[in-house]
């Protein structure tokens, strides 16, 4: 409603101008411009579109009136009225009038429009007519790269990224290893392992502690039946994001029972435990107590670590445990659980740190606010 607002208002400030320039040929014999008053009408009628159509049409673009067109067009577009902030912008551009900077100006806020609106090769094309003027570099390119990691086009993205780089001091390294590790997984999926390796090389030139590159290397021994190798790949990649734990641990456990050696597991779980008190750990832990020294073993420890570490899901598999062992009536048990359950049930085990998006699903790339590595397990009480 405010945005609506705005809008008439800059439409009346439009209509402002025009009354100020009052054209000569267009008057009429009250001395008030003719168009002045359709345009005004159509205002005063609450049909902004058409009143802007007058002005348009009307009202010379020079320096005195493109930003307020410019102001305009950005408010439409963040209404998201996209075709009414494509016309003006289009009709800015078809001006002859207009000099090199503002007709830049209007390029780069057509490729806006057609960005939000999802046509990207138009959108594209316009930000890179925008570079070849060499204005607005740093705009164009990061609206390129918005482009080329929505439409999955890594090389154009690393490409891009890098002459940002080349433009301010930011670091962006972690997002460049995260679109190698993107074209690694493409590449193993359709040529196999060998070229995926070295774009995961390439991961770590630009950001030598890359958790997704660690991972994906674990990941691919593991499958290549090497578990001891894949091992110091996910030893790697926890020490480079321990947040990631969780997610990494089955993994761990596999390569464990590969090697059939539930010793050396335990103690690598132990020694984890010591560094990142994290539930999914403590679980992994009483699962192979059961499994190796009975109920008995897993629920004394898994009761010992949730005086430290206070768990909902803790708290729901002790209950499990309880359960046929318990002195306690199983129903009361079964209600408990019932209760823990419906606690975690449809919680989001995901959150991005950056915008708090939340989520089931880990995504490297949050979807909400673009950060790269920004979503994490939830830590806590509901979480790990
Ligand atoms: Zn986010």
């Amino acid at each position: 409603m405010i945005n609506a607002i705005i809008a008439l208002a800059i439409i009346a400030i439009l209509l402002w101008i025009y009354w100020q320039k009052k054209p000569r040929n267009t008057l009429t014999s009250t001395g008030v411009p003719k168009d002045y008053l359709v345009g005004l009408n159509y205002l005063l009628n609450e049909e902004p579109d058409k009143a802007l159509e007058v002005l348009i049409k009307t009202l010379q673009v020079d320096s005195d009136t493109i930003e307020t067109y410019l102001a305009l067009g950005h408010l439409f577009r963040r209404r998201g009225e996209v075709d009414r902030a494509i016309r003006i912008h289009q009709n800015l551009i078809a001006r002859p009038s207009l000099s090199k900077n503002e007709r830049i100006q209007a390029l780069l806020a057509l490729g806006q429009d057609y960005l939000r609106s999802g046509v990207y090769d138009r959108a594209e094309r316009l930000f890179l007519e925008v570079i070849d003027s060499k204005l607005y570099l740093q705009e164009s390119y990061t609206y390129l790269l918005d482009i080329y990691q929505q439409e999955k086009e890594w090389e154009k993205a690393i490409a891009v990224a890098e002459k940002l780089s080349a433009l301010s001091p930011n670091h962006i390294g972690r997002e460049v290893a995260h679109y190698y590790c993107e074209l690694a997984l493409e590449t193993q999926r359709k040529s196999g392992y060998e070229m995926a390796f070295r774009y995961l090389k390439k991961a770590y030139q630009y950001d030598k502690y890359c958790v997704r590159a660690s991972w994906l290397q674990g990941d691919w021994e593991k499958e290549a039946g090497n578990p001891k190798i894949a091992l110091g790949y996910y030893r790697e990649a926890v020490t480079e994001d321990p947040d990631f734990l969780p997610e990494i641990l089955p993994a761990i456990v596999a390569c464990y029972e590969h090697l059939q050696d539930e010793k050396a597991l335990m103690n690598e779980l132990k020694t984890l435990l010591m560094q990142y008190p994290r539930i999914s750990l403590i679980l992994t832990i009483v699962d192979q107590l059961q499994k190796t020294e009975g109920d008995s073993a897993a629920v004394d420890f898994l009761a010992q670590q949730l005086q430290q570490k206070p768990s909902i899901r803790g708290l729901n598999h002790f209950i499990h445990l309880q359960q046929g062992r318990s002195d306690l009536e199983n129903r009361d048990l079964q209600l408990l659980k019932t209760l823990t359950e419906s606690l975690l049930k449809d919680k989001p085990i995901y959150r991005c740190v950056q915008c708090g998006y939340a989520s089931k699903i880990l995504d490297w790339h949050c979807p909400s606010c673009k950060h790269w590595n920004s979503v994490k397990p939830i830590i806590g009480v509901e979480g790990e």
